[in-house]
């Protein structure tokens, strides 16, 4: 039998580039929660205070999961203490009903229960089957997992199965970069919005202060990579993730296409003098 690539039957490709994709996701969580240094967790909290939630709100959360359980690459890390800071699966939906239930609890005293306002729903979206259970089983963890505010939806951010004009909001955080067509994501985001919804996204930007850059690129470019093959035995994903950073549109072209999605009052906020961007848009 002869191992060479044309040998490789079609199923066995796909699933090399199903372990490769998966393998690849995972950095991202890597990225995002252990080399940010635990910084994301303030990153998010930022992006859900510009959304200003509110009781009987309905919010879609897309790519809201990890596919940290799928990693070829990081079982060593799963296996540490590390894997709580790696989970990041409804991160964004917790602090959105969060948001909510504090602001339920200071109306009625009394009631400190989930679900309190019984026309709240926040879905979660994601590509990825697995993440559904396991953001379920977080959502348990913390006392959410009866209620019917939080729900967990199968799907592909660029053909969303939602109604038109059915949303208040629309966030996406670490996730608009991995996706193969970016202007089809956000004109399903602007598609599933009602007219005052509020599109916000979350991700990793271009850095552009003079010294700052310098050193974020050997930061980048030297560090990260070094750190995947010490950390996670995986040079190359790291590298890829890295490269994927510098491909993603820069802030201003990327609220140009925001713009040409439709969206108005178009902003964006950079944190860490751009390591990460929040853009936001109105649906008017
Ligand atoms: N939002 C979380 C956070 O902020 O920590 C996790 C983001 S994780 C890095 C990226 C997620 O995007 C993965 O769970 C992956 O399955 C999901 N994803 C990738 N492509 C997608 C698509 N086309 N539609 C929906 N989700 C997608």
């Amino acid at each position: 039998t002869s191992f060479g690539f044309k040998e490789v039957r079609e199923e066995e490709k796909s699933k090399l580039v199903g372990n490769v994709f998966s393998s690849v996701a995972s950095n991202y969580d890597l990225m995002n929660d252990v080399m940010s240094a635990g910084l994301h967790r303030l990153w998010k909290d930022r992006l859900v205070s510009k959304l200003n939630p509110f009781p009987g709100m309905k919010h879609l959360d897309v790519a809201g999961g990890t596919d940290l359980y799928l990693s070829t690459g990081l079982w060593m890390i799963r296996k540490s203490e590390l894997v709580g800071l790696c989970q990041a699966h409804g991160d964004i939906a917790f602090r959105v009903l969060g948001s909510i239930n504090s602001i339920s609890r200071g109306a009625m005293q009394d009631v400190v229960t989930e679900g309190l306002d019984d026309e709240t729903r926040i879905y979660v979206c994601d590509i990825n089957p697995n993440m559904l259970n396991v953001g379920k089983k977080r959502a348990a963890e913390r006392g959410l997992g009866e209620g019917r505010s939080l729900l967990w939806v199968e799907g592909d951010a660029e053909a969303l199965s939602f109604d038109d004009s059915s949303m208040d909001g629309y966030t996406i955080a670490f996730g608009i970069r991995n996706v193969t067509h970016i202007e089809k994501v956000l004109a399903e985001a602007y598609r599933v919005l009602k007219r005052g919804g509020r599109f916000l996204c979350l991700e990793l930007s271009h850095v552009d202060i003079p010294g700052f850059k310098q050193f974020y690129d050997y930061y980048s470019f030297s560090v990260i990579p070094a750190l995947g093959e010490l950390v996670a035995g995986d040079r190359q994903s790291y590298q890829y993730l890295v490269e994927s950073i510098r491909r993603f549109p820069n802030q201003e072209t990327f609220a140009g296409m925001i713009s040409n999605a439709g969206f108005q009052k178009v902003e964006y906020e950079n944190l860490v003098g751009g390591v990460v961007a929040i853009h936001s848009g109105l649906k008017l």
